[in-house]
């Protein structure tokens, strides 16, 4: 979805305040393909700020299927975006902010790309399905939500730690 900035630029006074659809579907990152499953109107409202200096509020829900980072089941995310940009039409987009700009295309603001980069600005740091998320076996992939499986880490068991120590402080003396 592209909005047309040329009209606020040659009629200053009067500010493009418009509701809008989106076309996000999905969200590719590296740890795959995101879908969008439920999203609002995007409502957006350019002012003039002065020569080829605009702000652009806008404000949009978004949520998100994203796998928790323990188990990687899906949970739903719910991004609320809340626009508040100044750009300069005029600048060297070689120059700053070369991102930031990447969301205008000459004299059309790309509502899609703009929320795009307001979603990977405002990525959480941690995915999670619950804190207590108990993720999935190291071995067999069964997820410890669910049930549980057979491996036995070994390693880990406060048992066997016991019995090395005892072990070890015999061969000591
Ligand atoms: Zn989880
Ligand atoms: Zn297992």
């Amino acid at each position: 979805m592209f909005i047309d900035l040329s009209d606020v630029l040659l009629e200053h006074h009067k500010p493009i305040d418009i509701v809008v659809s989106t076309d996000i579907t999905e969200v590719s990152m590296a740890q795959g393909v995101m879908p969008v499953i439920e999203k609002s109107p995007v409502h957006i409202v350019v002012k003039h700020v002065k020569q080829k200096e605009l702000s652009i509020e806008g404000e949009c829900k978004i949520v998100l299927k994203i796998p928790c980072d323990r188990c990687l089941e899906p949970v739903a995310i719910d991004f609320d975006i809340k626009i508040a940009n100044h750009i300069d039409l005029d600048e060297d987009s070689q120059t700053e902010e070369l991102d930031e700009k990447s969301y205008i295309d000459g004299y059309k603001l790309d509502v899609d790309k703009l929320l795009y980069n307001e979603m990977l600005i405002g990525w959480p740091m941690k995915i999670l399905c619950s804190d207590d998320c108990r993720g999935i076996c190291n071995t067999c992939g069964q997820n410890l939500n669910k049930g549980t499986c057979n491996c036995e880490d070994t390693s880990l068991d406060p048992r066997m730690s016991v019995i090395r120590d005892v072990f070890k402080n015999f061969k000591e003396v």
